[in-house]
């Protein structure tokens, strides 16, 4: 390859993105190269401050760039029904949908014994302080319907079960295996309006 350093070292960090592939990463690269020197400024600019101002809701773990995210701070909001989510992307999802009011628990994170994450590995501590010190009638599981997101649902169940909370799961439409991220909003919709009491023996 003869290809100048610096541009070798903009594909190889592109090709670490999600999706992007060693082709994708090659075009990517080249259209900065291409582009004019503002844009690819401004490009670097807006990474560097996302990522030195965002930060995750001191109560639900959301992204925001303020202490406490912008649903937590919404009187309009239904402070009585958390709904429990495995990233920010899939309250983004939910939210898009429209059909919830309520407020979020998001637990960075879902249990995975292959990739080595386990119950401690996610943000329970701040559940479990929100249940302790507000008025909070119902947890609503949404976690994604495949292996990890079922596994999370099932150890949240038990953790919550004997504090006699009433405890539901989105209902299924959504595609077993699939995630939330990529449902449109009509199914979202049924799923938050069909969902259902977790019974646990
Ligand atoms: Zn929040």
């Amino acid at each position: 390859m003869y290809l100048p350093p610096t541009l070798t070292r903009l594909i190889e960090l592109f090709s670490k993105l999600p999706s992007i592939g060693p082709r994708t990463a090659q075009r990517l690269a080249f259209h900065i190269l291409m582009a004019p020197q503002e844009q690819a400024e401004q490009l670097s600019r807006a990474i560097i401050e996302a990522r030195g101002r965002v930060r995750f809701c001191r109560t639900c773990n959301n992204i925001t760039e303020d202490e406490i995210c912008g649903i937590c701070r919404d009187e309009r909001r239904d402070r009585s029904i958390i709904c429990v989510v495995e990233e920010p992307q899939d309250l983004l999802a939910i939210e898009r949908s429209g059909g919830f009011k309520g407020v979020y628990h998001v637990l960075l994170g879902a249990i995975s014994p292959l990739e080595g994450i386990g119950p401690d590995d996610l943000k329970m501590d701040g559940l479990l302080a929100r249940l302790n010190g507000e008025e909070i009638k119902e947890v609503l599981i949404a976690t994604n319907p495949n292996t990890e997101g079922e596994t999370t649902s099932l150890y949240i169940t038990k953790f919550l079960k004997p504090r006699g909370i009433r405890l539901t799961r989105l209902a299924r439409g959504i595609p077993v295996g699939g995630d939330l991220e990529s449902t449109d909003g009509a199914t979202l919709t049924t799923a938050f309006e069909g969902r259902r009491e977790i019974i646990i023996n």
